[in-house]
């Protein structure tokens, strides 16, 4: 049986990042950017060996063939939009707590140190692209990468992500990805979603490998 990708519903209203990231944003950024690339991978699959693959196994069949950017391309932007609309939450952003907290102060230093890092990473990456926390052999990371590249083929396990893409922030905040993402870090990341993913790499990383 053939199965088609489709567009996840957002897990929150679109005015429910606003005033950080306004409803129209949103709104164009789910329902144009990211339908097309559901929509681009569903042309691009049917009758090709991805058929009946999981998103993520797309991804890794395809990062190191430039014979299939355009699946990998396409894959990846529905994972990393999938990723990044659960990585943000109305009224989230600044400290987190517990084990998180824990870890990022055992990584990062105080909680400033990390901000500070993260923007710098976001702010860094030249043109499109995600700033990302992830965990890399059992320790945090800040890792940003281009266009629809994605922490998973490099074996890391995203935590959290940030699209610093223009169509992200273009409508709200023009050329200021500074003003976007120190917003986005202070009233929107989604912690709960991030200790969520922290907790399930740790209970993945003491299985035994499968054979
Ligand atoms: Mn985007």
């Amino acid at each position: 049986m053939s199965r088609s990708f489709s567009l996840p519903a957002l897990p929150y209203a679109e005015n429910a990042l606003a005033p950080v990231i306004s409803a129209q944003t949103v709104a164009l950024h789910h329902g144009k950017h990211h339908r097309t690339y559901v929509d681009n991978l569903n042309k691009l699959v049917p009758g090709t060996e991805f058929e009946g693959r999981s998103l993520e196994q797309i991804i890794l069949a395809t990062a190191a063939r430039a014979d299939k950017a355009e699946v990998f391309n396409n894959a990846g932007q529905v994972w990393n939009h999938n990723f990044y609309w659960q990585s943000l939450r109305h009224g989230g952003g600044g400290k987190p707590k517990g084990a998180l907290a824990e870890r990022i102060a055992a990584s990062f230093g105080k909680y400033e140190a990390f901000r500070k890092d993260f923007a710098k990473a976001a702010l860094g990456q030249f043109g499109s692209g995600w700033a990302w926390l992830v965990v890399d052999a059992g320790a945090l990371k800040i890792v940003k990468t281009s266009n629809a590249q994605n922490p998973l083929t490099h074996g890391q396990v995203p935590l959290f992500a940030v699209d610093v893409w223009e169509h992200a922030y273009y409508l709200d905040y023009q050329n200021r990805r500074n003003e976007y993402v120190d917003a986005v870090l202070d009233s929107l990341i989604n912690w709960e979603f991030a200790a969520e993913n922290l907790a399930q790499a740790e209970t993945a990383a003491k299985q035994p490998a499968h054979a």
